[in-house]
């Protein structure tokens, strides 16, 4: 049986032997991967209208998608698809339908015109080959456009979330306020002043920092790794022992992994695909992330494997080092 099944992507088999915690990890779709799907979204729903909705599964939903807002969505039209950190939200007349990915949810469009063509064919949990094109029984929602296409929801660990809100933008407003998300990067919203406020009172380390959404929203271990890295900061040090040029090389460094991020379509170790099913290319541009052990590409020490805040973490012991960098040192 197994000798039959084409052969995993090295990425894979890669980080699935020697890093078994780096796939829990993995496992839950960052600002990128998010960003990836919301512009695979938007030319494919903006105008058209949701003809229907069928949920197989109700813990997907939250409690605000009662079945009687969630039949209010039928007709109506989809006016943008946005993003606020992790969150897609899809906003129809009179409604909002926000979408979190949780761990392994894929949001992907299927064209019944279409035939399915193995170049869709996909492993997904690791353990089955399945037609990620086609709904199997890990799909819980079901949405018909009115051109006949489908938007369909697939979550194997089911962490994913839907949401039904009121229409208006400050219902919006609130929900994300009681989500507590900190500084939107790529928006007017992150900038340094605002960032550097966030440090005053957190003793965190800096991975715990990160990582926390009320900071910068849309990081997760993997930018929170790579965003460090770039900044040369070890993930263990404290965010008040941060001189001010630090904090705007992490600043900077943030937004350069999750642009590079975006541009390369999302991170891909194992769940996350693009609305057409197919794989991100960032994993191939990480510089210590599910790395561990391997020769860091700038200075050729060896990138630690570590566990900090409960997260697997990765690091270059040379290029950041655990004290305060010579060059601020010396001044
Ligand atoms: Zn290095």
């Amino acid at each position: 049986m197994v000798g039959q099944r084409p052969l995993e992507p090295l990425i894979q088999v890669r980080i699935l032997a020697p890093e078994p915690l780096c796939i829990l990890d993995s496992l839950m779709p960052e600002l990128p991967e998010v960003e990836t799907v919301r512009r695979g979204l938007a030319p494919c729903l903006v105008e058209r209208r949701l003809a229907s909705l069928t949920v197989t599964d109700k813990k997907v939903l939250d409690r605000s998608a009662t079945a009687a807002n969630l039949e209010a969505l039928r007709g109506q039209k989809f006016r943008s698809v946005s993003r606020r950190g992790k969150y897609l939200v899809l906003k129809l007349e009179t409604r909002y339908l926000v979408i979190h990915l949780g761990m392994t949810g894929q949001l992907t469009l299927r064209d019944p015109e279409k035939a399915d063509s193995p170049g869709f064919r996909r492993t997904i949990t690791g353990l089955e080959w399945t037609e990620q094109y086609q709904p199997d029984k890990h799909t819980h929602v079901h949405i018909e456009l009115d051109n006949g296409k489908w938007l369909l929801f697939r979550d194997t660990r089911k962490f994913g979330r839907i949401f039904v809100l009121p229409g208006a933008p400050e219902d919006l407003e609130a929900f994300f306020t009681r989500k507590r998300l900190g500084l939107e990067p790529f928006t007017p919203d992150y900038e340094l002043t605002s960032f550097l406020k966030r440090f005053r009172g957190k003793t965190l380390r800096l991975k715990s920092l990160l990582l926390n959404q009320a900071f910068v929203a849309g990081v997760g271990n993997i930018y929170a790794d790579e965003a460090l890295f770039e900044a040369g900061l070890h993930p263990a040090r404290r965010a008040s022992g941060l001189r001010r040029a630090e904090k705007e090389r992490l600043f900077k460094a943030i937004e350069l992994v999750l642009e590079r991020g975006v541009r390369f379509g999302g991170t891909t170790l194992r769940d996350f695909v693009n609305t057409e099913g197919e794989k991100g290319s960032n994993q191939e541009m990480l510089n210590v992330y599910g790395r561990g052990g391997e020769p860091c590409l700038r200075c050729g020490a060896t990138i630690v494997k570590t566990v900090i805040s409960q997260r697997g973490t990765h690091f270059c012991p040379e290029c950041q080092p655990r004290g305060r960098s010579r060059r601020h040192q010396s001044r």
